[in-house]
């Protein structure tokens, strides 16, 4: 469905952090800034390395190679300048940012110990954090969300609005998975809650990061048991079951607002839109 279903273009490195092989990749690498935000330094459209990064600061993040050439995130208060997300970047960008921002914004929180509650400090080039009480090592943290394109008997997909978002925009069920619960019970769980609507035959599709600031998209299809609705007027505002045709429709005259083109969300929407 997209392309976070391939290997990934960025080799991460899990060995090779050692200083001489930093220091090697140091003088031809990729660095980008990235604000604590997630905003990263661009020009019109696609990542701006530093011209002149100079030495390699403790806090500079390695992400990984791509082709051999090493990026590394360098984490700045605001990025000055023109800034984008990492998800309007160009796709040979797209894995090196979604790991930069991810874990920019976790060094930038700069996490305690979770054993002793003393300060912690980058380690291994940001792969991990160690702290400086107990030696205890820390690994960023994945919060798992389910994501779900519901379609009901007649084959329409389910699209519902969040309280929190603009007039228009619609989109798939989604909600994070709680403590204790597998990804298909959150999935039944967040759709029932928030519309009201039983499913069958679940399936999962594909995953993709969204590191704002630290979730997985874990991507299913179900069909609802019947086509009726409960939007539960909390989390959930409006919602209503499309034919491809009327949704078509609907986005072209500006009755709706689909997700962002780079989303799990839109990728979902687009596979009911065009199966193949
Ligand atoms: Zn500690």
């Amino acid at each position: 469905m997209t392309r976070w279903e391939d290997p990934s273009a960025l080799n991460r490195m899990p060995t090779g952090r050692a200083d001489d092989a930093l220091a090697a990749l140091w003088h031809k690498a990729i660095v980008v800034e990235v604000d604590a935000d997630g905003a990263i330094a661009s020009t019109s459209g696609r990542p701006r390395p530093l011209a002149s990064p100079g030495e390699r600061q403790p806090s500079d993040i390695l992400l990984g190679t791509v082709d051999g050439v090493a990026w590394f995130a360098r984490t700045v208060d605001t990025v000055a300048g023109e800034a984008m997300s990492w998800r309007d970047t160009d796709p040979d960008a797209l894995d090196p940012l979604a790991a930069g921002v991810a874990l920019a914004r976790w060094h930038g929180g700069q996490p305690p110990c979770e054993v002793c509650g003393s300060a912690t400090r980058p380690d291994l080039a940001g792969a991990r954090r160690i702290c400086l009480g107990c030696g205890q090592l820390q690994f960023p943290r994945i919060d798992p969300c389910v994501i779900v394109a519901i379609t009901d008997p007649d084959d329409r997909l389910l699209l519902a609005r969040q309280a929190q978002w603009a007039p228009k925009r619609v989109s798939v069920i989604a909600g994070f998975i709680e403590a204790g619960e597998s990804a298909e019970q959150a999935v039944h769980r967040e759709t029932f809650e928030e519309v009201g609507v039983r499913l069958s035959s679940l399936t999962y599709v594909s995953s993709q990061p969204w590191p704002m600031p630290r979730s997985l998209m874990l991507g299913f299809e179900a069909r609802s048991v019947n086509g009726e609705m409960t939007v539960d007027g909390d989390e959930i505002v409006e919602g209503a079951y499309y034919t491809r045709s009327d949704l078509v429709a609907a986005v072209g005259s500006g009755e709706v607002i689909l997700p962002a083109g780079a989303s799990i969300a839109r990728a979902l929407i687009q596979r009911w839109l065009s199966p193949r």
